[in-house]
């Protein structure tokens, strides 16, 4: 048997200088001589303990086989066989606590990167096979009208499963683009948009008609979708509502809830303002509130914007960092400082309502809480002020009311979760099914595709 390298194969990176002024994707990819080499790794267990790891039970071992044999056709119809959006995941699924973290290598050595590999088999079809190729499933008879609301992850997994068993399905979505999160949250520089239009352009192929400027609850009622024949109703409509700190000067010019400072660079281009319509403060000194996905992207993308300095503040320290390992080391590469163990008390501004600095309060850890993680706990009269233009706020986002709002009988737990039963995702509507961050709250890509996937089957059945 042939050594095993201990190591991941390295993969091409632009450099942290040349990155932090550019929007380009950081990781450039495996060559098909470094995946090949990648799946050499592989130990092809027969019972893997990565795929359980897969929220949405990717044949891992299978599909890495194919690339070892340089079968790069075998291996990305072998991931298309469970999961309709594979370079999207390979891009930013959190590999180290899903597939990669029981994968047997890791006992000894680095697990096989398996996300860089589903990346690699998207990215060779993509080259390879410009036009996107679908069989959408035949119609024949049998398959039902069902709207699914949202184009999110979980939309998009919902809706593809449901053409696939021969469906006829309508999904609408209220921004002006589908992709949810993945089109208004993740920036190009670690989802390129042409990656994910081809995805989409995947789910459409199938079959799925995709309808966007559409409100659901505003533009047309849950009754309304009833009245045009839809039999099943199924709800991905994200956790899009900003949480505040309630402090004083949260009002004061420069501040962003990072929702709004997002969706306004990835989505309205705001980076290229006047030639979109959309404008974005440059700031110089920028203060980010958090650290997970959302902060680590706010503030790569105020460096880019051209900010001299940007902090990310956390009340906690580096180890209870919810953001992938990945994006909180590329944000160190390219220098976004780090101010840990400190949480804001007030934004300060000028006469002219724009701010000027912030109030802190130096902290340190306590007993864990509820969440496993250790409290953070004020010192006494440890407060301090610092110098900056912008402060973007990305302390987390809440489930999007909307819906629920405008829809009898949808019920919400008290954090306005839409209440779903956890084996078939099912409301207290039964028609209507929902699943990914509206019913479960902030998560992640893949757990919200897991579930759109058990949804899917469980509308299968009840329309049967
Ligand atoms: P969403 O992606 O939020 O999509 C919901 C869609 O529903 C939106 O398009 C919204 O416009 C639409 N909608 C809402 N109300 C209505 C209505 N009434 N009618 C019609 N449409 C409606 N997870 C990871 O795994 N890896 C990451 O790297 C990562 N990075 C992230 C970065 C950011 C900035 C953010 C905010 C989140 C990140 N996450 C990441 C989390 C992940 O993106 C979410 O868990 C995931 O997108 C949830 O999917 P969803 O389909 O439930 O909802
Ligand atoms: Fe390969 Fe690791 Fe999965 Fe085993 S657990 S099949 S080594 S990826």
């Amino acid at each position: 048997m042939a050594t095993i390298q201990p190591k991941k194969t390295p993969i091409a990176e632009q450099t942290a200088e040349l990155r932090r002024v550019n929007f380009n994707e950081v990781c450039l990819g495996y060559t098909e001589e470094e995946a090949v080499a990648e799946a050499k790794r592989c130990l092809f267990c027969k019972r893997p303990p990565c795929v359980p790891g897969c929220p949405v039970e990717i044949d891992i071992p299978g599909f890495i086989k194919c690339i070892a044999e340089r079968d790069f056709l075998g291996a990305i119809k072998k991931l298309k066989e469970k999961n309709n959006l594979p370079g999207i995941c390979g891009r930013v699924c959190p590999q180290e606590t899903q597939c990669e973290g029981p994968c047997t290598l890791s006992k000894k050595y680095e697990p096989v990167n398996i996300g860089k590999l589903e990346r690699f088999a998207a990215d060779w079809e993509m080259q390879n096979f410009p036009q996107v190729q679908a069989e959408s499933a035949s119609k024949n008879g049998k398959g039902k009208k069902i709207a699914v609301v949202g184009s999110g992850p979980a939309g998009l997994t919902a809706a593809a499963d449901l053409a696939r068993m021969g469906h006829n399905v309508s999904l609408f979505e209220a921004l002006h683009e589908p992709g949810g999160v993945l089109i208004y949250g993740i920036p190009e520089f670690r989802l390129p948009k042409a990656v994910l239009r081809r995805e989409v352009e995947y789910v459409q192929k199938l079959g799925v008609d995709i309808h966007t400027s559409n409100i659901i609850g505003v533009t047309l009622s849950i009754d309304d979708l009833i009245g045009r024949g839809f039999k099943a109703i199924f709800i991905g409509t994200g956790a899009g509502l900003p949480y505040f700190l309630n402090i004083p000067g949260e009002n004061l010019n420069g501040v962003y809830s990072a929702n709004e400072f997002l969706t306004r660079v990835n989505l309205m281009r705001a980076y290229q303002f006047p030639k979109y319509g959309t404008p974005i403060r440059k700031g110089k000194k920028v203060a980010v509130i958090g650290a997970g996905n959302t902060a680590m992207d706010a503030a790569r993308i105020s460096l880019r914007l051209g900010a001299e300095e940007v902090t990310i503040v956390y009340r906690r320290s580096f180890t209870e960092m919810p953001a992938r390992i990945e994006e909180i080391h590329h944000a160190e590469e390219e220098g976004i400082q780090f101010k840990l163990l400190t949480a804001p008390l007030a934004i300060l501004g000028n006469n002219d309502g724009w701010v000027v600095g912030m109030r802190c309060q130096q902290m340190e850890l306590g007993e864990p809480d509820s969440s496993g993680r250790r409290r953070p706990v004020p010192i006494a009269g440890a407060e301090f002020e610092i110098e900056i233009d912008t402060m973007i706020n990305a302390v987390g986002q809440g489930p999007n009311p909307l819906l629920p709002r405008y829809t009898p009988g949808l019920k919400v737990d008290k954090y306005g979760r839409i209440i779903v039963d956890p084996a078939t995702f099912q409301t207290t509507i039964p028609y209507i099914y929902a699943g990914g961050d509206i019913a479960t709250g902030e998560g992640t890509v893949i757990a919200a595709m897991g579930n759109a996937k058990v949804a899917a089957r469980s509308i299968d059945t009840y329309l049967k």
